[in-house]
């Protein structure tokens, strides 16, 4: 069964470590954004009924009430199991919170990032961990409490000992899921912009070394395997039962297709992509044209390794995909990253840490 994923791009701030295509826009933009998202979503030829949804962005949270709902309906909704909104911590409200649930919504994803307030001001941000759990409570009282935490290890001026402030806080709120991120330095987040240039910006002088960032991530998936949340990804770590199913979709390959801005989608051969600025999707959307921006067919096979491999639970390759992959299994079997049982195949600790080195075996083997 496939997945719906909708991204609302807009943002009350754009912060330091952030690369999605979001930011800050007028309330004039947002509005024919909203409409022209909404007739996305009503031209779409349902060819099958979707099993999640998922809203990104973005901050999907500021989205207005009405507008929301009518884009949800807009779904076909019989065979809806979950459907997550990801939220900023200080968007979410009584009201709004009271409001998601009979729009359909019965999973938050919470991107607090840090509990630690010295950290999250230096990203832009102006939550502190109190108010993460009174909005926790709001949403628990209006019926959603199947919740998500993102946590990034790697933020300036993280330390062992404020990592695992943000880890107790983590433990004492007990969400059902948490995600953890190794920041990564790149061109596309201010702070990544800034360390690569040697500036000092944003705190981009006080990142910790990645050998330290991968001492946090071990730390993580340690306490949170004790709090009865073992890791099924990399980057994600659940209570049995409580596995995001949508995001389950694209590690197992399954379709699921995208609406508004960089907008992903894929049918299970094709994988095409919508623009990624709100200005020209909505110029394209009021004109009657396609918002794509390029379609490319999957090698599946390929794929197979390096996305399915990200599961804690690994992948049974194919016959034929044991023969194509028979060099890069062998070398990665032989330097402790890989491990075979019977004939699956999964990460070793070791191979979680360094899984970019993992995937990029599987990447350029030519196909047989
Ligand atoms: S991290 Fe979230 S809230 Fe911050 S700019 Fe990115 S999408 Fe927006």
């Amino acid at each position: 069964m496939a997945g719906v994923y909708l991204s609302y791009p807009f943002c009350a701030q754009k912060c330091t470590f952030c690369n999605f295509a979001s930011g800050v826009a007028s309330d004039d933009v947002q509005r024919h954004y909203e409409r022209m998202l909404l007739r996305e979503i009503e031209h779409h030829d349902w060819k099958w009924l979707p099993e999640t949804i998922y809203w990104g962005g973005g901050t999907p949270s500021l989205m207005p009430l009405d507008e929301f709902a009518d884009a949800m309906r807009a779904i076909p909704a019989a065979h809806i199991k979950e459907a997550t909104l990801e939220c900023a911590p200080g968007s979410v409200t009584a009201d709004r919170a009271q409001a998601w649930r009979p729009a359909g919504i019965n999973r938050v994803s919470l991107g607090v990032q840090s509990f630690v307030e010295a950290e999250t001001r230096r990203t832009g941000r102006k939550h502190s961990a109190e108010i993460v759990e009174r909005e926790l409570n709001m949403l628990a009282n209006a019926g959603i409490s199947n919740i998500n935490i993102d946590l990034i290890a790697g933020l300036p001026g993280q330390t062992l000992e404020s990592w695992q402030t943000s880890l107790d806080w983590v433990e004492r709120l007990a969400p059902p899921h948490v995600s953890v991120y190794m920041f990564e330095i790149d061109e596309d987040s201010r702070l990544g912009r800034e360390a690569l240039l040697g500036k000092i910006r944003y705190g981009a002088n006080a990142l910790p070394p990645d050998d330290t960032v991968a001492e946090f991530y071990e730390c993580a998936v340690e306490r949170l395997k004790s709090a009865g949340l073992p890791r099924y990804e990399i980057s994600n770590f659940a209570r049995p039962g409580f596995e995001s199913l949508h995001n389950l979709k694209y590690w197992t390959l399954e379709p699921y297709i995208g609406f508004g801005v960089d907008a992903h989608s894929f049918d299970g051969s094709l994988r095409w992509s919508n623009i990624d600025s709100a200005e020209e999707y909505i110029a394209r959307l009021e004109n009657h044209l396609n918002p794509g921006a390029g379609e490319s067919f999957s090698d599946c096979e390929e794929e197979h390794f390096f996305v399915g491999l990200r599961l804690a639970a690994g992948i049974e390759p194919t016959e034929h995909e044991w023969s194509r992959f028979k060099d890069p299994i062998e070398r990665s079997l032989a330097s402790g990253l890989l491990v075979q049982d019977a004939k699956r195949l999964r990460l070793t600790n070791r191979g979680f840490l360094l899984s970019n080195e993992v995937f990029q075996e599987f990447v350029y083997a030519p196909a047989i």
